[in-house]
């Protein structure tokens, strides 16, 4: 995949989906942490529910989820999968950004990028794309978040080889200009959502097929193929 054509498959994207209003590089990050917790393994509908329910329980605040009851939490998240564990890691995160970090996050984001990176990374329950999302959202700092979504889409359209997470963000970087991740970051996962998806993409209305290598997949969508296309998946 060529500059150009990576290029051209941005702009097809831009013409074809609206981004949503809630784009934003100002997001308040210990709140976009969180929802990113809760939304490990989760579909949206269900991490947005799980959300609207903790913020209606508590404040969405170190201090108050530091002290609140790990039961409590718990109950919030009972729509989310993996909720106790997510209850935890989240008392334990409060805890421990209240403790070392006065209960603030900004002052990491305001770190080099990849002393900000490293830091958040060595939170409980934070691994690369929760680390991501919040440098990416709350600072607009030069990363690409590799949900479920970014990496398959990526990898069938040939914008990434078959690799790992960091894999994958280095070759969308190296394509990119940083002023175009954020956008290119929703854009994809609005392209996997809607057409790229993982067991039956729609290749024949998808706006991008033109330049896409694994274009026949949705064509051929027998039981093999729903196979591969699934392997290929995180
Ligand atoms: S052509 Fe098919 S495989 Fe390629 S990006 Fe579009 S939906 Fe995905």
């Amino acid at each position: 995949m060529t500059k150009n054509q990576a290029k051209e498959i941005l702009r097809i994207l831009r013409n074809s989906f609206t981004l949503p209003k809630w784009i934003t590089s100002n997001r308040e990050p210990f709140k976009t942490l969180i929802v990113t917790i809760i939304s490990q393994n989760t579909a949206d509908r269900n991490t947005a529910k799980a959300f609207e329910n903790l913020s209606k329980q508590f404040e969405v605040t170190p201090e108050a989820l530091a002290n609140a009851e790990k039961s409590k939490i718990e109950e919030c998240l009972k729509v989310a999968g993996l909720y106790r564990n997510k209850a935890k890691t989240i008392k334990q995160v409060s805890k421990l950004i209240l403790e070392k970090f006065h209960g603030d996050l900004k002052p990491i984001l305001s770190m080099p990028f990849e002393e900000a990176r490293k830091t958040l990374l060595q939170l409980p329950g934070v691994g690369p794309k929760t680390a991501d999302v919040v440098l990416l959202f709350c600072a607009e700092k030069p990363t690409i978040p590799v949900d479920t979504h970014v990496n398959r889409v990526s990898k069938r359209l040939g914008l990434a080889p078959n690799g790992d997470y960091e894999a994958v963000r280095e070759s969308l970087q190296t394509l990119y200009s940083p002023k175009d991740y954020l956008a290119l970051h929703v854009l994809l996962i609005l392209l996997g959502r809607k057409y790229c998806k993982a067991r039956k993409p729609l290749c024949k209305q998808c706006p991008v097929n033109t330049f896409c290598p694994s274009r026949q997949i949705g064509d051929k969508i027998t039981d093999s193929v729903k196979t591969v296309a699934v392997k290929r998946d995180f």
